[in-house]
């Protein structure tokens, strides 16, 4: 066993377990105590209970409590990007984008929170003899339950601004991935935020639903299904939540595209973590007239792509393994499905069983049609189907014909044209000439419609207002003995209202 997770014991009691593999080898690397609901509901106790001193503290304190986190973390860089890579086999510098991200977010909210979060003063159009404030109140605990895909940023890019903000935070992250996790919260206890206030606890969905039940509001990040679960779970107590759930991505490139650009931003956004990325690129349109030339390129880049087991040391690879058997399943199945009605595979298709891992080889599809799985469902996986359009009203209508609505890109040098496209593209977000980058921009929303989820997430004030309840505190300015509309209720006042509705509203 290389990775102990240490429980904060509450008993002596000996839990059920599960295990922790490297996807890379399949060689289990953890094995991790299984909270039970009971466990769940006193972490949650305890947190509550810290949570008040947490919120009672000053904004630029919790950041700097946040900063000398931070400052662990990059003086621990390696430690981190190693145990990012034994449970994930990501290539090493794509954990440092989650490093980024991460560091990033503590900064960008530490610096802005206090404003974000500051008293608003309102005036009414009516009633100028009242005035308002908007204050922003924690929920209290915020449970975070999220995915294995980036671990550590999806871990704890809510969970910035939700500390920030003065809540506590409980994580249950992913089971396949639970160790980066661990380590942040390492740094951030280190750094003085209190134990109660950042808390994890492991396990799958019964720990996950007891979460659920517990806390006061759910961030959660993870697919359709589960999303769906875990918004019934909380109609039972009429629980928040905040949902960011999968995608099916759809890439437009015009013919007036730069090529080369379009091509690379194609074989990046299908491929970077092996494919296993909510806004990863997962259907490319492409205008007729360059469609040829796009696809001979596409497959170039792609022979170049080095698949292997990353060490973090020498040379880096392009590409690791998925993440399970599961996903490798799931892939399988759609391009097997594709290939037996007519899809041609022009690279890739298969397993790599001979790296010993969960590894697939990055595949480029064409000819496919709508009824293949592959065009329907999430692939998150190393696969890029490319289609042929007329023109860019088609890809419009293909790219919308989808239950997904997460991101999306536009490939055109016509300024105008990509901006009328953008607006027209049923999705969370839209990059025009780039992919993906939009995500790692705190200044802008990355939502999601449809099935892919509601919610906010980052995004300026909005990221941070969406873990406090916003309450409107009225106040009377002038102190009259009565209002005109308060009991008795008599003809006079009744007339006299009638009268300023008429003043008002009557044209
Ligand atoms: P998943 O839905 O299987 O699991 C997500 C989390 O939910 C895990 O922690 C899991 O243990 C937990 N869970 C499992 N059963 C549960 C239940 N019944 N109730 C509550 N929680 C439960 O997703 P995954 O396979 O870990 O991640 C991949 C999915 O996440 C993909 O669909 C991907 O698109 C999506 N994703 C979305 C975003 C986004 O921002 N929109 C980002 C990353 C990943």
């Amino acid at each position: 066993m290389l990775y102990e997770v240490v429980r904060e014991e509450t008993d002596s009691a000996k839990r059920p377990t599960y295990q922790v593999l490297n996807p890379a080898n399949r060689e289990v690397i953890a094995e991790v105590e299984i909270d039970s609901p009971d466990d769940v509901a006193l972490a949650v106790k305890r947190a509550r209970v810290a949570q008040k001193e947490w919120a009672a503290l000053s904004f630029k304190e919790r950041a700097n409590r946040l900063y000398a986190a931070r400052k662990l973390l990059l003086e621990n860089k390696a430690q981190m990007i190693e145990t990012v890579v034994l449970e994930t086999g990501k290539p090493a510098p794509e954990v440092l984008m989650e490093l980024l991200y991460v560091s990033d977010i503590i900064g960008y909210y530490g610096r802005r929170a206090e404003k974000f979060l500051a008293d608003r003063k309102v005036s009414f159009h009516l009633l100028k003899n009242k005035g308002g404030t908007i204050v922003y109140n924690p929920y209290g605990v915020v449970g975070n339950i999220s995915p294995w895909n980036f671990p550590l940023l999806l871990s704890f890019g809510d969970t910035v601004p939700a500390l920030l903000a003065g809540n506590a935070v409980v994580i249950k992250p992913s089971e396949f991935s639970p160790l980066c996790a661990h380590l942040m919260m390492d740094f951030c206890h280190k750094a003085g935020v209190p134990r109660d206030v950042l808390q994890i606890v492991n396990g799958i969905a019964e720990t996950a639903g007891a979460l659920i039940d517990e806390a006061d509001l759910i961030s959660f990040t993870g697919s359709v299904p589960t999303g769906k679960k875990v918004m019934e779970r909380a109609a039972r107590t009429l629980k928040p939540v905040l949902l960011e759930l999968g995608g099916k991505d759809p890439m437009i490139v015009l013919s007036d595209a730069n090529l080369e650009r379009a091509v690379h931003g194609a074989v990046y956004g299908a491929l970077f973590n092996s494919g296993q990325v909510c806004i990863s690129v997962e259907r490319v349109y492409v205008e007729a007239s360059i469609y040829d030339s796009f696809v001979q390129k596409v497959v170039e880049q792609v022979q170049k792509l080095r698949v292997g087991v990353e060490t973090c040391s020498g040379d880096s690879v392009d590409m690791g393994p998925l993440m399970s058997e599961r996903q490798l399943s799931i892939v399988d199945r759609q391009v097997e499905d594709a290939r037996a009605k007519g899809a041609k595979i022009l690279i890739g298709g298969r397993r790599r069983e001979d790296l010993g891992g969960y590894f697939y080889e990055p595949t480029v599809i064409t000819d496919v049609t709508d009824d293949m799985l592959l065009m329907q469902e999430e692939t998150f996986g190393p696969v890029l189907p490319i289609i042929k359009v007329e023109n860019a009203e088609e890809a419009l209508r293909l790219s919308n014909a989808s239950k997904y609505g997460l991101s999306s890109s536009v490939w055109t040098s016509n300024k105008v044209r990509g901006m009328a496209l953008a607006r027209q593209i049923e999705a969370g977000s839209t990059c025009i000439n780039d992919v993906a980058i939009n995500y790692v921009i705190p200044e802008l929303p990355m939502g999601a419609i449809k099935q892919s989820g509601f919610g906010y997430r980052h995004g300026a004030e909005d990221g941070i207002r969406m873990f406090c309840r916003a309450q409107g505190i009225l106040s009377d300015r002038v102190g009259m003995k009565r209002e005109l509309y308060w009991f008795p209720y008599n003809r006079r006042s009744e007339k006299l209202v009638g009268k300023v509705l008429d003043f008002l509203f009557k044209r």
